[in-house]
């Protein structure tokens, strides 16, 4: 059997009919900017977030830059971000210009470890940028409680976890705002590129707006030195019709998860938490760092194949060369050797699941 890692054409086959219609009509319409589609996908995604503003943007590295651009924030402040995370929240902090500071992961849950953000703390310090990595929530309840006692903004990478709940709170919702991508392979995926913002403050959404819009509320009128970085008027047709899907791929996922979870016997592969609310973007498993090679190439030789996420950590990028130094970051290391993807995408078949768990229980 030949199971690849991801099968978006099986996805995206159920809903091109739809889809074709919608980009129909834009094309019919000659409404290519800021028109009828983002504006429906923007109340759409707000409403699904449960916050009161979403704003479409290109994609999830601008939705994160706009976000700390925004803030306005003093050019020395510091953003801490976690050690493991996929590059772009990174680089959305280097691109602002303020200075990235890393924290490490619990060694368990793979995600920022609350222990470790106050001693990270300084009096430079502003925000806080936990990142719901692989679709399972960051312990928002320490992560808020931190940021009030020390005055500090949270802004959520929700670029894997669209649809991820927290004791009973959606993530994107709990900072001041939040970013997530739209990226093909996301939980929805856009055909092409896209982001959004999502924020409860009325201000801040005003002001992304303009941002987004060459920092102009009113045409031709520049307040701000924006950006152009606007969400693609075709994008959002393929959005409002995946929206639709979202809950029903999600739970898809999430039985796919569970398959694993309760068919997986091998002592030699570690599953992670099995957390509540997950809405599993990733499914990553852990091996023996010295056997994640053998683990692939056999995985690969029996028809299936998987990925690593994320095989290089932060500090061990040549672009971080000059201001991290790996060393100081053992667990996102370790991580980074140990983890295996495996295939959990919606529409797979019970066939192939069954498939890919005897394969994984006769490895030796
Ligand atoms: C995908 C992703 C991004 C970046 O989104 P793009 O739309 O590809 O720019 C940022 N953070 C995380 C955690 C991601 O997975």
């Amino acid at each position: 059997m030949n199971i690849p890692y991801y099968n978006l054409k099986r996805i995206n086959d159920t809903v091109n009919d739809e889809v074709e219609k919608r980009i129909k009509q834009v094309i019919e319409d000659c409404d290519f900017i800021l028109g009828k589609q983002v504006k429906e996908f923007e109340e759409e995604f707000a409403k699904f977030t449960g916050v009161k503003h979403c704003i479409g943007v290109d994609n999830g590295l601008d939705a994160l830059h706009i976000i700390l651009e925004a803030l306005d924030l003093p050019k020395d402040s510091e953003v801490i971000v976690p050690s493991n995370t996929f590059i772009a929240t990174a680089l959305a902090v280097s691109y602002a210009g303020l200075k990235l500071v890393l924290v490490e992961p619990d060694e368990e849950s793979m995600l920022i470890n609350p222990n470790r953000i106050e001693e990270k703390i300084t009096d430079k310090t502003r925000v806080i940028m936990p990142v719901h990595l692989y679709g399972t929530s960051c312990e928002m309840d320490d992560i808020m409680e931190i940021s009030e006692k020390y005055h500090l903004y949270v802004i959520e990478d929700n670029a894997q976890a669209h649809g991820c709940v927290y004791k009973g709170k959606m993530t994107g919702s709990f900072g001041i705002a939040s970013a997530t991508s739209f990226y093909p392979g996301k939980n929805i995926g856009a055909y092409g590129d896209a982001g959004a913002i999502t924020t409860d403050n009325d201000e801040l959404a005003m002001k992304i707006r303009m941002l987004i819009n060459y920092g102009s509320g009113e045409k031709y009128h520049h307040e701000y030195k924006g950006f152009n970085a606007r969400m693609d008027e075709i994008q959002a047709a393929v959005l409002n019709v995946k929206i639709k899907y979202l809950l029903d791929w999600n739970e898809q996922r999430k039985k796919n998860v569970n398959f694993y979870f309760s068919h997986v016997h091998n002592e030699k592969i570690r599953m992670p938490i099995n957390k509540e609310g997950a809405v599993w973007h990733i499914f990553p498993v852990r091996v023996d760092l010295d056997k994640r090679d053998d683990f692939m190439n056999y995985l690969e030789n029996n028809g299936i194949t998987s990925l690593i996420h994320y095989p290089i950590a932060i500090a061990e990028q040549k672009a971080y060369a000059d201001e991290l130094n790996p060393e100081d970051y053992q667990i996102a290391s370790l991580l980074s050797h140990q983890v295996v993807s495996l295939p959990i995408y919606p529409f797979m078949k019970t066939e192939e699941l069954q498939y890919i768990c005897n394969v994984l229980n006769n490895w030796k």
